[in-house]
């Protein structure tokens, strides 16, 4: 990611430009550096991905708010919720498409003077893979390393992709003659173009064909990846490793590795953003009188002071005992909730000061009791 230019000088717009001005601004240098505008031109090719890659940033608003607070260097994450698939738009045609209505649009075809609207010429950009990794709870509030074992398309060694063996070309396709279509009739009256099944569109063939993929250019390869996962990683997060998918066809560029986070719940503990909850049962006696309660933290316990006269259900805050944040923010807190347990067995001594208790509670009734013992009273006139 070295040398990175920054997303809003790549587009030219200011970093208060609107999401419209961001769009023009793209569909300008989109038009400009499109490949079948710059046939063969690395350099306006390099600039058309990279305009792309600016707009799907800023003309997202999510992605532009974390661009804005963390740059280039910030985690690559989007937060998907559920099992959504691999995001799209990362293919910079993807996004062209989306900016210009569809590739075999009108738009597209006035410009460039399509046909097909294909991508002629270029080698085209390997599929994604998505992997799915389950994290330990305790894996993901500490940050985890994991190797994944992938079996992957890689451009073939001997042939670095092109198919032939060594010494060896391609020849000109003699069913179509080169252009990658054949015409066909049907019905008898309606011609159909349709791709050349002798050369599946591309117009040449292999002389002889690569012995170690036979002709394909890609060799399936098992391959591990170690991926870093940042401690407070949340659960669906969608991490996205440029460059790991499979490689293109003909050697073209690799597609991306998107790795799908699943957490598996905890025993004791539940999160709530970046806190963490926990429920703790206390002795009536210890909440009426007030106590110093043990409560579990992902390094143990820690002693919490609870004050006299605390209700089931109310919370105890220890702050920074939370989880902490994959972004970089604040650690969260361990929020634990009170479960006031009633006793269920009474020792006969127990009972007995119980029921001196109760005596004298009903002179002294709590305000909860009172005020519902006056509301009674109003409604039934007691
Ligand atoms: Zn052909
Ligand atoms: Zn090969």
């Amino acid at each position: 990611m070295a040398d990175k230019r920054d997303y809003y000088e790549v587009l030219g717009v200011a970093r208060d430009a609107s999401a419209d001005d961001v769009k023009k601004a793209y569909r300008k240098l989109a038009l400009k550096y499109h490949p079948d505008r710059n046939p063969g031109d690395a350099r306006a090719e390099a600039s058309f991905k990279e305009a792309a890659e600016a707009y799907e940033v800023l003309s997202d608003s999510q992605k532009r708010a974390q661009y804005d607070q963390f740059g280039h260097t910030g985690p690559q994450f989007t937060g998907f919720g559920g099992g959504a698939g691999v995001a799209g738009g990362a293919d910079p045609f993807d996004i062209f498409e989306q900016v210009f209505g569809g590739r075999g649009g009108s738009i597209f075809d006035d410009l460039f003077g399509g046909g097909g609207g294909g991508r002629r010429g270029g080698a085209r950009r390997g599929s994604h893979l998505r992997v799915d990794v389950t994290l330990d709870f305790e894996e993901m509030a500490k940050g985890a390393k994991k190797t994944i074992t992938l079996r992957r398309h890689e451009t073939c060694g001997s042939c670095r992709g092109s198919g032939a063996a060594t010494g060896s070309g391609r020849t000109r396709c003699a069913q179509c003659g080169g252009a990658g279509q054949v015409r066909q009739v049907a019905f008898g009256f309606m011609a159909v173009h349709q791709t050349c099944p002798r050369c599946a569109g591309e117009g040449s063939l292999l002389e002889k064909k690569c012995g170690s993929c036979a002709g394909s250019g890609r060799e399936l390869k098992k391959r591990d990846i170690t991926v870093a996962f940042p401690a407070g990683i949340e659960d669906g997060t969608q991490m996205r490793l440029r460059g790991e998918g499979e490689a293109g066809p003909r050697g073209g560029p690799a597609g991306d590795l998107f790795v799908v986070v699943r957490v598996r719940p905890h025993k004791v503990f539940r999160r709530q953003d970046d806190d963490l909850l926990v429920e703790v049962p206390v002795s009536f006696a210890d909440a009426a009188l007030g106590a110093d309660v043990a409560v579990p933290t992902l390094e143990g316990r820690h002693t919490v002071q609870m004050k006299a006269g605390m209700q089931s259900g109310a919370r105890l805050r220890v702050k920074g005992k939370g989880l902490a944040n994959m972004h970089g923010g604040r650690r969260g807190d361990l929020i634990a909730t009170l479960d006031v347990e009633v006793p269920r067995k009474l020792t006969p001594r127990q009972r007995e000061l119980l029921a001196e208790f109760r005596a004298i509670e009903d002179k002294h009734p709590g305000p909860k009791r009172k005020g519902f013992l006056d509301h009674l009273s109003d409604l039934f006139d007691l």
